[in-house]
């Protein structure tokens, strides 16, 4: 891990406060874990309550002159973070993949669509609309502008350590706003190196802080406390985000929640077979299925089902798994071995509800690997549907008559993600039935910093990238002046 141009040739470890990479308070270290053999990568700073509370000072310190800064120069202090990222793409995969365990090239893909957020929002940094119009009655003029929200405090998962860092940072910054990042205790090091990497692009002190509690809980409850916060930005489960909304309510601090999925994907009678099963191939193994997006629930027309199932099957049982670090290995570990006995506890309830493993049903015994696996026989309701699998199994439900698969598709709590394969127009229109803030139609990815990423139901509020992104840190204001 080393750069020609002043990156750290070890993955930082440390707090950033006010523009200081430091210790913390208490000097206490917990480790982080390579998932493919368990062994220690480093071990990263605690910080304390005071530590969380000297980072939200600095936020709020750094607050006004950033939120003066000339949009322009804030476009370009993102622009250099992408250009600095993009040049050091591979560091940044190396550290996702030893903390993470994910495959190699989930790593790089994930560092790249990671960096482009930085592009994006200093494209958007210097393009945020506003108004000016006469009101109906003549007897004024309607000035609408929009005002950096404040303080925002940023809570990130494991899953996708960078890009769900910088899906937030970047648009914050762009906006005006300073920053507290609190990423997942599993993944760490990848928060800390982009938080670097911002830094060294030119941000002010106090403009980006890194924290990183030992309980979350507890930590976060104080830090929304704080009187500066006035925006929490979250990504992790719908479970937590429900907690964290009740919290924020009680200083109405705005909120976005990227919350959980349990995608349904509809495979209709007279979709191509070979792009189905490619489809769904990346719909559920991109990242090992360790996706909000990723595919959970399969509803694969009577008239494609078989040969559905068997080309899929063929296909997941060629996987090659193992550690990330090597490039040839397709899929990798799961992040903790908490989250791969999760998977197999999943798999082995399915088979007591009825289900067949056609591929794949085991775990490893060392390291967080669980095999790709596919389930047939799939009773839609079952637990292993309602529940969101995070991990690299496909379960299989039959249906015959297409409205029947609507319902079955919307017939869930969840609405962040649906995949549909078939005639274009057919899956177009059925598209627009589902209750999902996203549809992939004939492809297996969606995500794009250009695009609106979100959910409906209990799969959250609000939208990150594309224009709607940098609104979610901006608030509105409305200047009514005398005709
Ligand atoms: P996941 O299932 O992806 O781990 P979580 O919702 O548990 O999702 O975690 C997402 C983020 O929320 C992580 O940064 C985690 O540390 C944080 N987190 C977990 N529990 C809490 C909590 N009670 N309050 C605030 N943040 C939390």
């Amino acid at each position: 891990m080393t750069t020609a141009d002043g990156a750290p040739a070890v993955p930082i470890a440390d707090l950033f406060i006010d523009g200081k990479w430091c210790e913390g308070a208490t000097g206490e270290r917990f480790p982080v874990t390579d998932p493919s053999d368990g062994t220690t990568v480093a071990e990263f700073a605690v910080a304390s309550d005071a530590d969380c509370d000297a980072a939200l000072e600095a936020a709020a310190s750094a607050f006004p002159a950033w939120s003066a800064t000339s949009p322009r120069a804030r476009s370009e202090v993102l622009r250099r973070a992408f250009e600095i990222l993009t040049a050091e793409a591979d560091i940044l995969a190396e550290i996702i993949v030893r903390e993470n365990g994910k495959a190699w090239s989930d790593a790089r893909a994930e560092a790249t669509y990671a960096t482009e957020f930085f592009r994006w929002f200093a494209e958007e940094a210097v393009r945020v609309p506003g108004e000016y119009r006469l009101s109906p009655a003549a007897d004024k003029r309607i000035i609408v502008t929009h005002q950096p929200i404040g303080v925002s405090v940023l809570i990130t998962p494991w899953n996708f350590p960078a890009a769900m860092a910088t899906r937030k940072l970047a648009p914050a910054l762009a906006a005006g706003c300073t920053t507290v990042l609190k990423p997942a205790r599993e993944t760490p090091l990848t928060a800390a190196y982009i938080v670097d990497a911002i830094a060294r692009a030119g941000v002010p002190a106090g403009v980006v802080n890194l924290v990183t509690p030992k309980a979350s809980g507890p930590a976060v409850t104080r830090m929304l406390a704080h009187p500066a916060v006035r925006k929490l930005s979250f990504t992790g489960s719908t479970e937590v985000g429900r907690t964290l909304l009740k919290q924020a309510a009680d200083r109405v601090v705005s909120t976005s929640m990227e919350l959980g999925g349990n995608a349904p994907l509809i495979v209709l009678p007279g979709a191509d077979l070979d792009m189905a099963v490619e489809g769904a191939y990346i719909a559920k193994m991109r990242n090992g299925g360790s996706a909000c997006t990723s595919a959970n629930r399969f509803y694969v027309h009577d008239s494609l089902h078989d040969d559905f199932v068997e080309k899929l099957g063929n296909r997941l049982a060629a996987v090659v798994v193992g550690s990330g670090l090597d490039p040839a290995n397709e899929v990798g570990a799961l992040v903790s071995l908490y989250e791969r006995d999760k998977v197999a506890e999943l798999v082995d309830t399915a088979v007591g509800e009825g289900a067949r493993v056609a591929v794949g049903g085991t775990k490893s015994e060392t390291g967080a690997f669980y095999a790709p696996t596919l389930l047939t026989d799939v009773r839609h309701g079952s637990t292993i549907n309602r529940s969101e699998i995070f991990g690299p199994v496909s379960a299989i439900v039959r249906f015959t008559e297409v409205d029947e698969a609507v319902s079955l598709a919307n017939d869930s709590e969840a609405g962040l993600m649906a995949y549909v394969f078939g005639e274009e127009g057919q899956s177009i229109r059925l598209a627009q039935r589902l209750n999902a803030g996203m549809v992939a139609v004939n492809r297996g990815v969606v995500s794009d910093p250009a695009a609106p990423f979100g959910g409906t139901k209990q799969s959250g509020l609000g939208r990150e990238g594309s224009s709607e992104g940098i609104l979610e840190f901006l608030e509105t204001q409305y200047i009514a002046v005398d005709a």
